[in-house]
């Protein structure tokens, strides 16, 4: 039996596995795609402490080294059930079971979708959630994006960097993005707006998207604008089915933990964006993971 099993290899997870092993504690990590989490897949941070500029793919590798050189054992599997065994813990994945003294889930979240009709037969055929991964299908290409997060600038503002044009859609006529992004966005050539707007419908040509329906949310005016590709960054949702029943969520499914994130559940931890909190960022999950790493560490001990 391991000390700690942690399910998620993102920043919070990879963390929480390196504070609990600097404190002496067997942990095993349980990762089902690669480790990193949401961060890979962009461009640029520019807002963690101390990182004046790092590519996510770098950041997310530095932070695996970091972890596996203090000996974190990571298993590359997909957690699919979990088990209060009295005193220790068992998670199943589809490699087999893993059983350890302590949890912490770190399972961050996944990309909301839009809940149009075509939506999931478009996906790979010009709906996207990923600009960093599927931009470059689109080099030359007019392109959309929709959101007025961060995520959305900041795709948006990768994609300038390749496609013929940009339209941003959002439904707000005011961002939630940080104003630097919005700025530098605003400055680009090929860059333009459709605010107080939503995509109504998705238009289809020998299988794959060649526009989108607009809708002015005020006027309910229609309008077509054609894009052949759509990248979709208007929020998050929890990766918490699994533990459902298992620990209390809220209403949207997000982990109810305070900062020391513990959960309802005596030796559970909730880590990172899959908890309950204000700001869903690289630093606040850092933060999370350092908690729960070394509570679970705690509880392990409490418990030998
Ligand atoms: C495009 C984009 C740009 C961003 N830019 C910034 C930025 O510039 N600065 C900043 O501070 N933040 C940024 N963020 C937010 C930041 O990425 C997140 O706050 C952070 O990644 C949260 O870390 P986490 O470990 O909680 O979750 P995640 O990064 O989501 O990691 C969770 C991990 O758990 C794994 N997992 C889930 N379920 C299971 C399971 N059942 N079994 C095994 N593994 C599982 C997932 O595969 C994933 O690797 C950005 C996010 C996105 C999407």
């Amino acid at each position: 039996m391991t000390d700690i099993i942690v399910v998620g290899g993102g920043t919070a997870g990879l963390t929480a596995a390196i504070y609990a092993r600097r404190s002496g504690k067997s942990v095993i990590l349980i990762e089902k795609e690669s480790t990193g989490g949401q961060i890979v897949f962009s461009p640029r941070v520019e807002n963690y402490p101390g990182i004046l500029s790092v590519s996510g793919a770098d950041y997310a590798s530095a932070l695996t080294e970091q972890a596996e050189s203090l000996g974190v054992d990571i298993e590359y599997a997909e957690a699919i059930g979990v088990e209060d065994a009295g005193g220790s813990f068992i998670v199943r994945c589809d490699s087999g079971p893993v059983t350890g003294k302590a949890l912490v889930i770190a399972s961050g979240t996944d990309h909301r979708k839009m809940g149009l009709e075509n939506e999931d037969d478009l996906v790979g055929c010009g709906v996207s959630y990923c600009a960093v991964c599927d931009g470059a299908f689109y080099s030359g290409r007019e392109v959309a994006v929709v959101g007025g997060g961060n995520t959305a600038l900041t795709d948006a503002l990768f994609l300038s960097g390749i496609c013929k044009k940009v339209t941003l859609i959002h439904r707000r006529n005011s961002f939630r993005a940080e104003s630097a992004l919005v700025s530098r966005f605003r400055e680009k050539p090929n860059a333009a707006f459709m605010l107080s707007c939503t995509v109504a419908e998705l238009k289809e040509r020998d299988g794959a998207l060649c526009g989108v329906t607009v809708r002015n949310v005020n006027t309910r005016e229609e309008r077509f604008l054609p894009a052949e590709g759509l990248f979709t960054a208007i929020g998050q949702i929890p990766r918490t089915e699994l533990f459902r029943g298992f620990v209390v969520m809220d209403a949207e499914g997000y982990i109810r933990a305070g900062e020391d994130c513990r959960t309802d559940r005596q030796g559970v931890f909730a880590a990172g964006d899959c908890r309950t909190k204000a700001v869903r960022q690289l630093v606040t999950a850092a933060a999370d993971g350092a908690a729960a790493g070394l509570a679970a560490s705690r509880y392990a001990d409490s418990i030998c």
